[in-house]
């Protein structure tokens, strides 16, 4: 009997991840979040700094308990899973950290970092582990004598190609990137995104990859989310964000990339965005973006904004695109 291929591999669905911060008080750092990831696309999800991409990442791989809401996985509900089913998924998904100098233990050898992620999902013989540490070493460009040195003795570049080797190390299918580059030197960070693409090509993996680099995300990305407060605002393949975006946020952050051509006049139809991000301790009522939104109207101030499909695969949270 043919099995039919389930179209999403992973999906959020209405997830939260709060965060109690008082006695009465929380953080709504994922608030009702819906992303369905497309098996072997890139999705890059942008915002500013406190968004919430890294929390929504990582509750969508179970590194924090979601509030509420579901997280299904090839179709299956995994959001309450434990045990044996819960270890299961998480062979399934990895992920890459912000920071190649803080992630890796400095008392382990590389071998160790890479391999224990072998001990508890494979079972392999001190012979196939120590021939598969060597096989992705090599898959990420380095020399095998690597692997019995310490992170401490890497440069950068070196210790952030560990962290995709530990990743890849259990045959995952999905990977958060969350923020892979951006403690990089900038010289290298092409290098690093580059090699992660040609590995996404070569198992068919899927990413979401954070990052507050807009230009960075056009470069790898297929689709875009962009995050506000805890909300998506903005949900579509990246050539109408780029070229067309419709969430009056986008369309700010969008202005603001810095133009390669230095003869440009850059401030052109730049928009400039108004205050600060509010404080998710207290986000405004109704659209959490209306403090800052050069249209913002009395609506905006009473009703929440819904993310809805404005065109074919094209989501937005705007009243302005309601009918
Ligand atoms: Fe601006 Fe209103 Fe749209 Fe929010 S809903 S982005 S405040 S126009």
């Amino acid at each position: 009997m043919e099995t039919k291929k389930v179209e999403y591999i992973l999906e959020a669905i209405d997830l939260c991840k709060y965060f109690k911060a008082g006695r009465k008080q929380y953080v709504k750092a994922v608030d009702h979040v819906n992303i369905r990831m497309r098996h072997g696309e890139t999705l890059g999800l942008v915002g500013e700094s406190g968004c919430g991409k890294t929390t929504t990442g990582q509750t969508m791989i179970r590194l924090y308990e979601p509030t509420s809401g579901k997280i299904l996985f090839e179709g299956q509900d995994i959001s309450r899973l434990r045990g044996k089913e819960l270890l299961h998924f998480k062979k399934n998904v990895q992920i890459i950290f912000q920071d190649p100098y803080a992630s890796l233990d400095p008392r382990m050898t590389i071998g160790e970092i890479i391999s224990e992620g072998m001990d508890v999902h494979m079972k392999l013989s001190d012979r196939e582990k120590e021939s598969r540490v060597n096989e992705l070493l090599r898959k990420v460009g380095l020399n095998t004598e690597y692997a019995n040195r310490f992170a401490h003795e890497l440069s950068g570049r070196q210790r952030q190609r560990i962290g995709i080797a530990r990743a890849l190390a259990v045959e995952p299918k999905f990977i958060v990137c969350d923020e892979p580059i951006s403690a990089l030197d900038v010289s290298i960070q092409a290098q690093v995104v580059n090699l992660l693409m040609r590995l996404q090509k070569e198992m068919g993996l899927t990413y979401l990859f954070i990052s507050h680099d807009l230009s960075m995300i056009q470069h790898i990305s297929d689709r875009v989310g962009v995050m506000y407060l805890g909300s998506i605002v903005e949900l579509a393949p990246k050539q109408p964000i780029y070229s067309v975006p419709k969430h009056p946020y986008t369309q700010a952050l969008i202005s603001a990339i810095p133009v390669a051509d230095p003869e440009a006049d850059t401030e052109t139809g730049r928009i400039k965005l108004e205050g600060e991000v509010p404080s998710p301790l207290n986000p405004p009522g109704g659209c959490k973006f209306r403090t800052r939104c050069r249209y913002a109207t009395e609506r905006c101030a009473n009703e929440s904004p819904q993310l809805r499909e404005v065109e074919p695969d094209h989501f937005v949270a705007c009243h302005l695109y309601d009918n």
